[in-house]
């Protein structure tokens, strides 16, 4: 009989996006995973989300592709558009553009049914979810985890995948570290197709599903189709516009007519929309700043997702990233060899190779989502105009810089074109030629430059 292999006992806080990403990775990589989890059900709040490319390309490697899509709408396109009067500014094709250019869809999907495929996959593969487990505290040398009704969960390794107001991040700084402003709310609201249907004009976005945006000032909206199991689409929509929520009151009940009345000069279309709506709340948009490091010296603790990087989803990226980083730690703990505990400098090795990799994206996407919100709110004027201008001017040889990031040439290969799988060989071939210094930091991005195109083939000649 062979021996028994062996596993570490990796415990996650939050059974959000990320953290449910990151089970499925680990208990892919063979290793056994329990979820703490402090609701007492599962479940996403808000209705729509995106998956870009590079999302869905893990989706894919997760082996979930084709149960997400199954829910998911494909949009042909992304529009952005005056506040105006809905005039086209600039598009960037998705479809079939994505599976031509990054083999894996743009989708959009209801959070509820993305959430669920994702707790059925980790429940499938033997993940532990306890619920009303909220975390309080962490002993980060032993690891252990201490819940609010006063038990404890030891583990080998403690992964703090707790969202925006993160206790794990908190812990870890050892001081209240409270979200940033970021001076904008979302007003976020539901329309049912069907009402869609009576309206001629509102046709086009359901029958030619696309992201659409409308770019005003101070504020921008955005809006795509969903559809549910079994049941009628719907029409999702973000608003984005000044702050005006009282302090620390982060998400309410809002009042209809203020929203309206707040987009009353903009397209027809959009107030048509805003018409058909019969309930919104509103929710403050709050971000962080790049933390020193994501682990705890130890090599027993790190973060991932909105923990340490959330971001204005301006990019609609945020959860995109949270996936990222969960994929790519249960691929770098598949490198552990399962025959043997591991020597005691492997996992605190493994976790700075996942911070290295991962920070300089992130902080990039959170720092590109703020920037996106000067782009996308400009108020009417000399610098208005000049986007405008350049959107439309170079829509077909848009450029490094060029304000439609999703259409920037190497803005967009950057974000989509981005292989987590590639990033991990090319980390670990780093690693194992004794060229990962583990202070690399920002020249990583250089040094998976030499090495990553000899690990692109490797992979590429494997599919
Ligand atoms: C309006 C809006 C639109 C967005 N649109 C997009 C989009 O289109 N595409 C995209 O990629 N991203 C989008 N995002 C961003 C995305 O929603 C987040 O980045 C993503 O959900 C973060 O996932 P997470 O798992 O890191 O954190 P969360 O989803 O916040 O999950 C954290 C989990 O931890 C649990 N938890 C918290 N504290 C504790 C504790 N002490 N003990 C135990 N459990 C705890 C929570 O209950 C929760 O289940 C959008 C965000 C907003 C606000």
């Amino acid at each position: 009989m062979s021996p028994p292999e062996f596993q570490l006992h990796i415990a996650i806080v939050g059974a959000g996006l990320g953290g449910l990403a990151a089970a499925i990775s680990i208990a892919q990589s063979g290793h056994r995973v329990t979820i703490l989890e402090q609701a007492p059900e599962l479940g996403e709040v808000g209705a729509g989300i995106q998956i870009p490319p590079n999302s869905s390309r893990i989706l894919k490697r997760l082996g979930i592709l084709s149960k997400v899509e199954a829910l998911s709408v494909r949009p042909h396109e992304f529009v952005l558009r005056s506040y105006r009067d809905g005039k086209v500014l600039s598009t960037q094709p998705l479809l079939p553009y994505c599976e031509e250019r990054y083999g894996a869809p743009y989708l959009h999907i209801h959070r509820a049914d993305y959430h669920r495929v994702l707790v059925n996959e980790a429940r499938r593969l033997g993940v532990a979810i306890q619920l009303n487990a909220k975390v309080t505290g962490i002993d980060f040398e032993k690891p252990e985890i201490k819940l609010a009704d006063g038990s404890t969960l030891a583990a080998d390794l403690v992964i703090g995948a707790d969202g925006l107001k993160s206790v794990c991040r908190e812990q870890l700084l050892g001081k209240k570290d409270p979200p940033k402003l970021t001076g904008d709310l979302a007003y976020r609201v539901t329309i049912p197709a069907s009402a869609m249907l009576q309206h001629p004009s509102l046709l086009p976005l359901i029958e030619n599903p696309a992201v659409n945006f409308w770019l005003g000032p101070s504020s921008h909206c955005v809006g795509y189709l969903l559809k549910r199991e079994g049941g009628e689409g719907i029409y999702n929509m973000v608003l984005a516009c000044p702050d005006n929520l009282p302090e620390l009151v982060n998400t309410a009940k809002a009042d209809l007519q203020e929203m309206r009345d707040f987009f009353s000069g903009w397209d027809e279309n959009l107030r048509l929309l805003l018409g058909l709506v019969d309930d919104t709340s509103k929710w403050r948009l709050m971000n962080s700043e790049e933390l020193a490091s994501w682990a705890h010296p130890s090599g027993k603790f790190v973060l991932l997702g909105d923990a340490c990087h959330a971001t204005l989803p301006y990019l609609a990226s945020g959860a995109a990233m949270a996936v990222e980083d969960g994929y790519l730690l249960g691929r770098l703990l598949s490198k552990i060899p399962r025959s043997a505990p591991p020597p005691a400098f492997l996992l605190p090795d493994i976790l700075t190779i996942y911070e290295t990799v991962r920070k300089p994206r992130t902080t990039r996407v959170v720092k590109q989502s703020s920037h996106y919100q000067q782009i996308f709110h400009m108020h009417d004027g000399p610098l208005q105009r000049e986007r405008d201008r350049q959107l439309l001017r170079y829509q077909q040889e848009p450029y490094a810089g060029y304000p439609n990031k999703w259409r920037d040439p190497v803005f967009r290969e950057w974000l989509w074109g981005y292989d987590a799988e590639q990033e991990v060989e090319t980390a670990w071939a780093v690693y194992r030629s004794g060229r990962f210094p583990l202070t690399m930091g920002g020249r990583w991005e250089s040094e998976r430059e030499v090495v990553g195109s000899a690990v692109g083939s490797m992979i590429m000649s494997r599919l």
